[in-house]
């Protein structure tokens, strides 16, 4: 690992600002956080205490970016892996820090080093490239579709599964995982949206995945990249709602 310390000052300077230092700055290290996580719950350890994943951060500012390969290393293994970003903790928190907030921002900073871990960087890679973080073909997504549908006109034989439908009222996302490892999640939400009568479409091969991975890798232009493509599908298609599923 070779650092590149005038971009990771770049990145810091660029996260910097007063909310996150304020946030830092009032932790009372109670440790009333740790009751909202689940990874705290569900192995006590004091690393798994949410407040711990603000220390890289706070120690970054300290060393004002002058940092090395270890550090980065204990950064990275501090931020990613053992938080889903899920915001629980802050509802426990009684100043209401965002650690969740710290958490994506000191993500950014393992990005600017080419530092996220494998498995999202493909994932987001997937996401990318394919237009979903899972990889899934466009043939395999309308195939799973269609089967879901016929499924389903087994009970309500009226239900319809419209793709690309221009003027629709409602364009609807759902997780790549209700595709490829849970297609009767997707069956659920045709049945509701039919059941319903609402006036909806699905997206095309881009625009359907309504995870942000790039958000959650705190990787921001991928980020931007994404949630653009999902905007663009709505503009295209004229709908007035963007209806996420996760
Ligand atoms: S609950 Fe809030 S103030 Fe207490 S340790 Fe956690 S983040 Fe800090
Ligand atoms: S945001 Fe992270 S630290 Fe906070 S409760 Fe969720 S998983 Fe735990």
């Amino acid at each position: 690992m070779t650092l590149d310390i005038p971009k990771l000052k770049q990145a810091l300077n660029s996260r910097n600002g007063a909310r996150l230092r304020m946030w830092l700055d009032i932790c009372a290290h109670c440790g009333l956080c740790a009751q909202g996580c689940h990874f705290y719950q569900s192995d006590p350890r004091p690393e798994h205490v949410p407040a711990h994943r603000m220390k890289p951060m706070a120690e970054m500012l300290r060393k004002k970016g002058e940092v090395n390969e270890e550090f980065m290393q204990w950064l990275v293994d501090t931020v990613y892996g053992t938080c889903t970003m899920c915001q629980r903790c802050t509802m426990f928190c009684p100043y209401g820090i965002g650690i969740a907030f710290i958490v994506r921002a000191t993500r950014a900073l393992a990005v600017s080093q080419g530092l996220t871990p494998p498995g999202l960087a493909s994932g987001l890679q997937n996401a990318l490239d394919v237009g979903n973080n899972l990889g899934i073909t466009d043939e395999e997504y309308r195939e799973t579709i269609e089967w879901q549908l016929e499924e389903l006109q087994e009970e309500m034989p009226n239900a319809v599964a419209p793709i690309d439908k221009k003027g629709a009222e409602v364009l609807v996302t759902f997780h790549p995982r209700d595709i490829k490892f849970y297609p009767q999640n997707l069956y659920g939400y045709l049945k509701l949206y039919n059941a319903a009568g609402l006036d909806f479409t699905l997206a095309g091969s881009k625009g359907w995945d309504s995870t942000n991975i790039g958000l959650f890798a705190g990787d921001d232009p991928a980020a931007a990249e994404l949630c653009g493509r999902v905007v663009a599908a709505g503009e295209n298609l004229g709908v007035r709602t963007i209806l996420t599923a996760e």
